[in-house]
């Protein structure tokens, strides 16, 4: 009975629509309990529901939150949120607003780099026009045969301190937690090991952090980070009391990150983010 609680659609920078996500993961992947967790948006829930309940698997209803801590980007999933609730909805909806205005200056910079058409080629495939990702960018630099593959789109021009990067106001950290509070949810710590932070102690301190705002669960282990970091987000889980999440953070068949459901399934002795979606 395999779980992902991490994963994309269309609704954010994800290559599959939501229903086929739901698909590929019940019929190809074997996942029987799914989150669909796109970039600031609730947008693709409702498709994604429907599909799941046709295929009769456990859906649940996820989001993905921008925040910083410090100068650092951090991201907060959201789990059983509720996306009828009209000033959550809203909230997202702000989010996705400050993707688009990132994505202009994205753009721009691009283009002063002397690639330009960024902003509209990345804009086209995007499905509703919404919701721009660097992951868009990074896919058009390489359509365009500027980089060769999505790695080197980051490293040379996307990433943070790069020549294209955009800083974006993104909430705190507590405020991230509080909307998803606010929507019923139950707020999990993502891939804490992707963040730029160097030191012990700051981990230590994101993870304090995020208890104090109220933050329920960690992802012990993410597609995203090394499996080098379980240990480490175990070690949390025990010493602040928080519950466990697992996610392939998938995005598309052709990306790194592991196939839905095969990032690793949750080790003994944590409690399950489950037994608080019930
Ligand atoms: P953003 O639009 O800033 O939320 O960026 C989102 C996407 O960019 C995520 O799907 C990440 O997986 C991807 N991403 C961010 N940083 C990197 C990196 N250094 N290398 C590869 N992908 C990255
Ligand atoms: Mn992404
Ligand atoms: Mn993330
Ligand atoms: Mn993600």
């Amino acid at each position: 009975m395999l779980i992902d609680l991490h994963m994309h659609s269309t609704a954010s920078d994800g290559a599959m629509k939501p229903s086929e996500l739901v698909r590929f993961c019940y019929e190809s992947c074997g996942v029987r309990t799914m989150a669909l967790t796109d970039h600031d948006t609730v947008s693709g829930l409702a498709q994604a529901r429907r599909a799941a309940q046709y295929c009769g698997m456990r859906f649940i209803n996820g989001i993905e939150i921008s925040s910083v801590w410090g100068r650092c980007s951090v991201h907060i999933v959201g789990l059983g949120v509720d996306d009828e609730n009209a000033d959550f909805v809203a909230a997202a909806e702000d989010l996705c607003e400050k993707r688009d205005r990132r994505a202009v200056e994205i753009g721009r910079r691009l283009e002063a780099l002397g690639f330009p058409g960024m902003f509209e080629a990345a804009e086209a495939m995007t499905q509703s026009m919404a919701n721009i990702s660097r992951l868009h960018f990074a896919q058009c630099l390489m359509n365009s045969g500027i980089v060769k593959n999505q790695q080197e789109a980051f490293d040379k021009y996307l990433g943070e301190g790069k020549p294209a990067f955009v800083a974006a106001s993104w909430c705190s950290v507590a405020q991230a937690v509080e909307l998803i509070h606010s929507a019923g949810g139950v707020a999990v710590l993502a891939h804490p090991g992707r963040t730029r932070l160097k030191n012990d102690w700051e981990f230590d301190s994101l993870v304090e952090g995020f208890v104090e705002a109220g933050g329920e669960a960690i992802e012990i282990i993410s597609g995203s980070q090394s499996h080098c970091f379980t240990p480490r987000c175990l070690q949390w889980a025990q010493r602040y009391n928080l519950y466990g999440s697992v996610g392939s953070d998938f995005h598309s068949v052709a990306g790194m990150r592991p196939m839905p459901g095969t990032q690793g399934q949750l080790p003994e002795g944590v409690k399950s983010v489950l037994q608080l979606l019930a």
